[in-house]
């Protein structure tokens, strides 16, 4: 049988897991990014990311958390390099805490054990926090995070290494007679024609293929923060801290530690529509205001700590805030593979294998995943 010739668009986590999945399927892969893979523009351009199985009602999430877990132990392995750290996620929650109870069947099923703890066990063992207008608890055991940036790089370095090509240029899709794609044109003045194309292009991909993703593609501005802890202190770094997510009042997050680059919060909420391209990256002054409060408010001992980085990101979005891995319905050869909105980083490898199978025509697009779920 011939090869089949496969273009993935994108070297963020979802294309680059894509095309890695694909090469060691033994198709004929190029990957192709206008920066290069994780970079700063890109929404899997930052340090750290959140993995954790409590998914609400969408267990299909929690069963594809589990399949990626392996995928990054396996990579973790092959690697040899320490890409998860297995530190644990601490759920709070004011008065309504359904998003993890809706989820305890599939936790239950798909094996990430869950302990509810008393406001007062919690303050016992992790004093470092204010539990102030918190009522409930939970320590999810197997979660932490990723080491995001550099998981990116790994996944397009074994990608290499299995015969794929990385090129670096800015893709345009052209398009022939009756709206089919005709080729890529590429920023370097080449072409690109394959069996298939798949478009990981993340918040872009509104941009990318404006009729069919056009209308359900808003990238909003994010901020992150690395506030410095306490010289010698360990309450704030991942030795004695898990990953936290914050409901009680509001929405925010966090990951103690990141390899030494300080103490990260950031708030779920979502800002303004931004152009990924053009986006000046500098910190909002009143975002990181916020910021500041909530972190003196939530962890006292952080109180007037120094700004050590900040990244201005941003999600994906679709309407229902679920992902995109569909095929175009008038053309059998446009894959999309997006809408991250704000949680995908985990879910990369399982997206990938979804990905790979519609793109060597083993699968058909699953519904949930659909662009016409949106009409
Ligand atoms: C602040 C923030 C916090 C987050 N927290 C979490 C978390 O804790 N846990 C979690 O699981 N997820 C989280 N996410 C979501 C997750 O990071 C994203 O959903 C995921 O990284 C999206 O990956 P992607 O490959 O779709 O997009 P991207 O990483 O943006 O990659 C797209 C790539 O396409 C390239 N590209 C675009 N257009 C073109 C073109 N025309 N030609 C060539 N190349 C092109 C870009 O250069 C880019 O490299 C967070 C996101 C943000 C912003």
């Amino acid at each position: 049988m011939q090869r089949k010739e496969i273009a993935v668009i994108g070297a963020g986590v979802f294309g680059a897991w894509t095309a890695w999945l694909l090469a060691r399927a033994g198709a004929k892969v190029t990957l192709v990014d206008a920066w290069g893979p994780s970079n700063s523009r890109s929404s899997s351009g930052d340090e750290s990311r959140i993995i954790r199985g409590a998914y609400g009602p969408k267990g299909h999430y929690v069963r594809m958390t589990d399949r990626s877990f392996g995928l990054w132990e396996e990579l973790e392995a092959a690697a040899s390099l320490r890409l998860i750290r297995r530190i644990g996620a601490l759920w709070l929650f004011g008065d309504d805490d359904a998003f993890v109870r809706d989820s305890l069947g599939f936790l239950r099923q798909w094996n990430f054990p869950l302990a509810r703890l008393t406001p007062a066990e919690a303050a016992a063992r992790f004093p470092q926090v204010n539990w102030q207008g918190v009522r409930t608890v939970y320590l999810e055991e197997r979660a932490g995070w990723l080491l995001a940036r550099r998981a990116v790089q790994e996944v397009v370095a074994r990608f290499t290494a299995a015969g794929g090509e990385l090129r670096i240029a800015r893709v345009e899709a052209r398009r022939g007679a009756g709206g089919r794609l005709d080729e890529l044109r590429l920023s370097d003045g080449s072409s690109l024609r394959a069996d298939r194309y798949v478009f990981a292009c993340g918040p872009w991909l509104g941009a990318v293929l404006p009729d069919w993703i056009g209308p359900w593609m808003r990238p909003t501005r994010q901020e992150v923060f690395y506030f410095g802890p306490p010289p010698g202190e360990p309450a704030y770094t991942d030795t004695a801290l898990p990953a936290w997510l914050d409901n009680a009042d509001g929405s925010w997050y966090g990951i103690p530690g990141n390899e030494h680059r300080g103490f990260k919060i950031s708030c779920n909420d979502l800002g303004e529509v931004i152009d990924p391209t053009k986006v000046d990256r500098a910190p909002d002054p009143g975002r990181l205001a916020r910021a500041r409060d909530r972190l003196a408010y939530r962890f006292p001992g952080m109180a007037g700590a120094p700004l050590l980085e900040s990244r201005t990101c941003q999600y994906e979005n679709t309407p229902d805030r679920d992902l995109i891995i569909d095929r175009h319905p008038d053309d059998e050869r446009v894959l999309a593979v997006g809408g991250g909105s704000g949680h995908g980083f985990k879910l990369a490898p399982a997206v990938g294998e979804l990905a790979a199978a519609l793109a060597l025509d083993r699968a058909t697009p699953d519904p949930l995943f659909q662009v016409s779920r949106f009409r």
